[in-house]
């Protein structure tokens, strides 16, 4: 190899691998298997690798390709990443180059001429150059150490990507006897396993099989009631956020691109109707951190890498588990936590029955059984891990996984919601059809406001009759309502009215099913935070960072991951590294990148530090294991304060201990809730300033505008309550439902 150091020489090879997992890529430790794997192939046993996306699967040769003398050959089939790869092992300071037909004639020849002179560790090919016979002459007569097929599935006629060529390598692999085989891919349906290990020659023992649990990613499935307002309720919670969309059709991508345009989001469609020209472009976009969300068909993801998507909605249903399994799998493989969405409706079920039933034969059958496993899926009482892992033949036997909707009490079910429907209907009938959807609800729920004590209609029969849904699952009823076309608004005062419909519901001759989603979107557990993410990051300065990567990734025309993670830069928002001693340390930070780009962060770095006043924190290799003993005293400061007032300490009682501001108490209440917990609604109306109506009139504002935002609220008021006045009110609604 090239960039060897009199060092290496002496270490035994896996000693070797560690070492360059530090110095060269800056990583703490090897992931389960990849150790393994490295050392399998560096005694030359030729190897079968299955690991999910995401799992670190290209270290396995590229440590390697570093340690042995001669070339390593990577055969992959994703034309479109090679370039990305190859700038991702530029940036570590490796030499390596790619060939394929999308190579202008002189870079072509450029990589030739390298290749000739030996100075390449890594050499990507698609297959089919590789099978070019000047190609093939070329590589012959040099020193092969390792042959990697990525893929690998590509082998199969049973994998969903079956390549001619790749049979082909077989051939060729005994062309190359020196070098060792590393055949890796992401699919892991046994049928394909065996179909690689015979085409291929490999040995069972030599077959390393990572788990297919995705521990970052949280799954949540619910029933699709307006999956616009949906899509926008989950994105509220994903600002500034990469994340996928994926539908059914062309035509439901482009509408929902233009949708969330409209609602104020950065977002672009990618479909196969769009030409060749505006998908590279738009692809690129997202690539590039140009644009938060893409909006596609299942067209989009196979030549994406970005290790920073955070989330994946599916919009539509997908065709069957593993094709939901490969695309939320393009989230998170930063190891950061990412989450996945899906709208699940029965309606579109039937629309892949009727596509289904297209079909004939074997093909027919095939297809019900994958939309029966996915039925499965979605349908499964249970946490969401178990069908989905099941699949890939996997046990999921943990109790909990704590990421999944099933498992942190979010799942919704279809209920019957007759019996609250026919009191919000009758409530309806006993105020004459005169009135809108708060005050049919106040009613309910027995409030004491002014408006309906005017009415006199605390007198009346259904008046505190609602203790079963809190406001905002009446708001649910309500939509549900509207949806099933039972009531509707009227003309002139907007007053509800009830539809022909209604009657038989009323009269109790037709049930009504829906879904009243309760504690939407809050989580109980969330075990899978990695360590990085618990960490109390400077969140200016990360913004600071992120910008100077930004410049740095458009002066060098590479996307901004790889010149540095998200997770390097959390890591540099944290313990404020100022030497390049310390920034080495970081994760991520290896030699070269530290030569390259250090002197650039550790300036803004070192401004900041000097501007707000703060101190370096020492970070020891490894030190990773230790974070975990060590929580972050702030980050539970919410749960000390919650209990303290759920004991009965005041608010002001509490902020005097702590020495803090009782608007920080306030905050911390807030977020003690947004955990899951509950706490004790009576005390905190005396808080507030406000006369009785004017905390009404907040009040009402949160209902309409929802509770989780204070800045619309105070926009909607015309800027006349502050802020502060808004947070008790935010906690008091809170702390209710
Ligand atoms: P795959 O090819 O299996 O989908 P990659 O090889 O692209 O996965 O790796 C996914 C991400 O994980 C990359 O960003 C990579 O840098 C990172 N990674 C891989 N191995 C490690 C490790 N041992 N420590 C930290 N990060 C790692
Ligand atoms: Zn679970």
């Amino acid at each position: 190899m090239q960039n060897s150091e009199t060092t290496l020489d002496n270490m035994p090879d896996i000693q070797k691998a560690e070492h360059l997992l530090h110095e060269v890529f800056g990583f703490e430790e090897f992931r389960s298997l990849q150790k393994d794997i490295i050392e399998n192939v560096l005694q030359k046993r030729d190897t079968l690798a299955i690991m999910p996306t995401g799992g670190g699967k290209s270290l396995c040769f590229q440590i390697p390709s570093l340690i042995f003398d001669g070339l390593t050959i990577v055969v992959s089939p994703l034309i479109s990443l090679m370039k990305d790869q190859v700038d991702q092992l530029t940036a570590y300071g490796i030499s390596a180059a790619f060939l394929n037909s999308s190579l202008a004639p002189r870079e072509y020849q450029n990589t030739m001429d390298q290749i000739r002179r030996n100075e390449l560790d890594l050499l990507y090919l698609a297959p089919e150059t590789l099978l070019k016979s000047n190609i093939l002459n070329l590589l012959s007569g040099l020193q092969v150490d390792c042959f990697a097929i990525d893929e690998a599935h590509c082998i199969s006629e049973w994998g969903h990507d079956f390549r001619p060529e790749y049979r082909q390598l077989a051939e060729v692999k005994n062309r190359f006897d020196d070098a060792v085989c590393l055949a890796l891919t992401a699919t892991a349906t046994p049928q394909v396993q065996k179909d690689i290990s015979n085409s291929l020659g490999l040995t069972d023992a030599n077959k390393f099989v990572a788990s297919f649990n995705r521990k970052n990613l949280y799954l949540n499935v619910i029933t699709k009631t307006g999956p616009l307002r949906q899509t926008i309720e989950f994105l509220e919670d994903h600002k500034e956020q990469s994340g996928i969309i994926y539908c059914f059709s062309r035509k439901q991508v482009d509408e929902l691109t233009l949708d969330l345009e409209a609602n104020g989001y950065s977002v672009l469609p990618y479909h196969a109707g769009l030409g060749e020209a505006r998908r590279v472009k738009n692809q690129e976009g997202f690539i590039r951190d140009e644009v938060d969300i893409i909006v596609a068909t299942i067209a989009f993801g196979m030549g994406i890498d970005k290790p920073d998507v955070r989330f994946v909605i599916h919009y539509d249903m997908p065709k069957n588990i593993e094709s939901y399994y490969q695309q939320i799998g393009r989230a998170g493989r930063d190891g950061l936590q990412a989450d996945c969405l899906f709208l699940f409706s029965y309606g579109d079920a039937g629309k892949i029955r009727y596509f289904i039933n297209e079909k004939t034969g074997e093909e027919r059958q095939i297809s019900e059984e994958h939309l029966q496993q996915l039925m499965d899926f979605v349908e499964a009482q249970q946490c969401r891990r178990i069908k989905l892992l099941e699949y890939f033949g996997e046990k999921f036997t943990e109790e909990n996984c704590g990421m999944c909707d099933y498992c942190t009490g979010d799942v919704s079910d279809s209920e019957n919601i007759t019996v609250s429907a026919q009191k919000f209907l009758s409530t309806i009938v006993r105020t004459e059809q005169r009135f809108g959807f708060h005050h049919i609800k106040n009613i309910l729920v027995g409030s004491r406001r002014k408006e309906i004590l005017k009415f006199n209609h605390d007198q009346l029969s259904t008046y505190g009759i609602g203790n079963e849904y809190n406001r905002k699952e009446w708001k649910q009823l309500y939509r549900e309502l509207m949806r099933q076309d039972i009531v509707e608004r009227g003309a002139e005062h907007g007053g509800l009215k009830l539809t022909p419909k209604a009657m038989a519901v009323l009269k109790g001759e037709h049930e009504l099913f829906g879904v009243i989603e309760k504690q939407e979107r809050k989580r109980t557990v969330k075990a899978s935070k990695s360590e990085i993410e618990s960490l109390d990051f400077d969140l200016k300065l990360l913004k600071l960072l992120k910008e100077k990567r930004t410049e740095l990734a458009g002066e060098e025309g590479v996307p901004p991951y790889i010149i540095f993670a998200d997770t390097t830069l959390m890591e540099m928002a944290y313990y404020f590294p100022q030497s390049e001693e310390s920034l080495l340390k970081i994760h991520g930070v290896g030699k070269t990148k530290r030569q390259r780009y250090g002197d650039a962060f550790l300036d803004v770095i070192t401004e900041y530090c000097t501007q707000h006043n703060l101190q370096e924190k020492t970070k020891k290799r490894s030190s990773r294991k230790n974070l975990k003993k060590n929580p972050i005293s702030r980050s539970k400061r919410h749960h000390q304060v919650g209990q303290r007032y759920n004991e009965g300490e005041s608010i002001p009682e509490i902020a005097s201990f702590y020495e803090v501001k009782e608007s920080t108490v306030i905050n911390n209440l807030t977020k003690f809730i947004q955990d899951g917990h509950s706490i004790r609604p009576d005390r905190l109306r005396e808080l507030s300033d406000l006369s009785n109506e004017g905390f009404e009139r907040v009040v009402t504002k949160f209902e309409e505008l929802g509770v989780e935002l204070l800045k619309p609220v105070f926009e909607a008021l015309d800027e006349q309550v502050p802020y502060d006045e808004l947070r008790v009110v935010q906690l008091y609604m809170m702390a209710e439902e």
